[in-house]
């Protein structure tokens, strides 16, 4: 089972380019693009979509993906959101069910592997997940700390990120080519970015 946190705000082409090339890449049955309920890293410095609104908008992107699934798991759970407890919850709910563990896939883009230290209880999540790094453009391929198993996929690299979206909408820029058709939809009617106005 694959893993691909995120904050979706908005959700991209790049989120999509990258969620295909790992589940291609890894033959995934499901790849769960888990929406930050609390982003607690980003949410100090800037104001964050309510989490709602951005699960709505995963969900348009997932359809768009064979195998992709919105998940709302950690905006259930409340609080800050911290992957750990995420791998967790997985592998209890699988255990409590009498099912084999899953292996579980934490999808990670290359720019986030340095940061990783810095995360909820780095070495705990080590021992519960293989690290799936997938390429951007923004990032040469980062050496992964030592405790870690972890593959790379080589993806489309597509250079596209959810604050050079939301500085487009901001100028009241197009959206083509960046953010995939069933998203932007998702924005317009639930009126979010100021999108349509
Ligand atoms: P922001 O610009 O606000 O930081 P973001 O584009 O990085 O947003 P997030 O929702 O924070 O989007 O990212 C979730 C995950 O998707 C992270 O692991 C990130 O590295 C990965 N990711 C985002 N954009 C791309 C991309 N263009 N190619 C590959 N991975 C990406
Ligand atoms: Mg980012």
């Amino acid at each position: 089972m694959g893993v691909f946190g995120g904050t979706f705000d908005p959700p991209h082409v790049g989120h999509e380019a990258a969620s295909r090339a790992v589940i291609e890449a890894l033959r995934l049955d499901q790849l769960l693009l888990m929406v930050a309920n609390d982003p607690w890293q980003k949410s100090p410095s800037r104001p964050i979509t309510p989490a709602e609104d951005r699960f709505a908008m995963a969900e348009a992107l997932a359809e768009a993906i064979p195998g992709a699934k919105a998940s709302r798991r950690e905006i259930d759970r409340g609080g800050p959101s911290y992957s750990v407890a995420t791998a967790e919850e997985l592998l209890d709910e699988a255990s409590v069910a009498g099912q084999p563990a899953p292996e579980l896939f934490l999808v990670v883009g290359a720019d986030l592997v340095p940061e990783l230290g810095t995360w909820e209880r780095p070495a705990d999540l080590a021992q519960l997940v293989t690290l799936v790094v997938v390429s951007r453009p923004t990032t040469v391929r980062p050496p992964v700390p030592p405790g870690w198993r972890s593959t790379w996929v080589n993806g489309p690299q597509v250079n596209v990120s959810s604050s050079m979206v939301r500085e487009v909408l901001a100028r009241g820029g197009p959206l083509d080519g960046l953010v995939p058709e069933g998203v932007i939809r998702c924005m317009a009617r639930r009126d979010l970015y100021a999108v349509g106005r």
